[in-house]
C-alpha cells in the first residue's frame, strides 16, 4: 500500500486544484510505480530489469524515465509491436491503480458503484481526469459529445519527459479502455486518439464511443 495520499474525487473538478509542488512529485512518483507494476506483468520481471537497468527515478525523473522505458519497447519492437504491448501496460495499470487507490479516488463508493451504467462510465472517466490532473499539474478535461466522449489533454506528455510525447498517448489508451470496460460492467468501449500533441495539436484528444462494441 501507498504513503501517499490521494485526495476522494468524486465531488471534484479538476480545475478547481492547485497542487503544491510536493503533492505534483509524490503523485508522480506514485504515478510511476503503478506504470512499473503494469510493466513487469506485461514484460516479465527479466526483461523489465533489462529495460529499467539504467534508472531509479525520484517523482521529478518519474515521466522521463517512463518515456524512456516506452521508446525502448518501440524501438526493440516497431511501432506497432511497443505500441500494442504499451496500450496493454496502460491497460494493466488500470487494474494495479484500481487495486492501491480505488477505495481513495471514490471507486468503491456505493453512491458510485448503483449509478446506472453510461453514468458510471462517465462518472470514472472524471474521475479519472481529476487524478491525470493531480499527476500532470494540468486540467485534463472531459467533454460530452454527443455519442461519445472526449478526455483532452493539453499537456501530455507531463512536463519533464522528452519529446517522444506519442508514447504516452498508447498508455492513455489502455487506461482509458479498462477503466471505461471496468465502469461499464465489462463490455468493451472503443477509444481511439483522435489528435495528438506529437502530430501539432493543440491538445491529445482521446475520444471514447458510448455505445459499446459487444
Ligand atoms: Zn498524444
Amino acid at each position: 500500500m501507498y504513503k501517499t495520499k490521494m485526495p476522494h474525487y468524486s465531488k471534484m473538478s479538476p480545475a478547481a486544484r492547485a497542487l503544491p509542488a510536493d503533492s505534483l512529485l509524490a503523485n508522480r512518483a506514485m504515478a510511476y510505480r503503478v506504470f512499473i507494476e503494469g510493466a513487469r506483468e506485461i514484460l516479465g520481471a527479466e526483461k523489465l530489469a533489462f529495460f529499467t537497468a539504467d534508472f531509479r527515478p525520484n517523482g521529478r525523473q518519474a515521466p522521463a524515465a517512463a518515456a524512456a522505458l516506452l521508446s525502448h519497447l518501440e524501438e526493440t519492437y516497431g511501432a506497432v509491436g511497443g505500441g500494442g504491448l504499451t496500450q496493454r501496460i496502460g491497460r494493466a495499470m488500470f487494474r494495479y491503480g484500481l487495486k492501491d487507490i480505488g477505495e481513495q479516488v471514490g471507486f468503491r463508493d456505493m453512491g458510485f458503484r448503483i449509478l446506472p451504467s453510461p453514468r458510471r462510465v462517465e462518472n470514472a472517466l472524471r474521475i479519472l481526469a481529476c487524478f491525470l490532473t493531480d499527476i500532470i499539474g494540468e486540467p485534463v478535461q472531459i467533454f460530452d459529445q454527443g455519442t461519445a466522449w472526449t478526455v483532452q489533454m493539453a499537456c501530455c506528455p507531463p512536463p519533464g519527459s522528452p519529446a517522444a510525447s506519442h508514447l504516452y498517448g498508447n498508455l492513455a489508451t489502455g487506461l482509458i479502455q479498462e477503466l471505461t470496460s471496468w465502469a461499464g460492467g465489462g463490455r468493451y468501449f472503443s477509444v481511439a486518439e483522435t489528435a495528438c500533441r506529437a502530430a501539432g495539436a493543440t491538445a491529445c484528444v482521446f475520444q471514447v464511443d458510448k455505445k459499446p462494441l459487444d
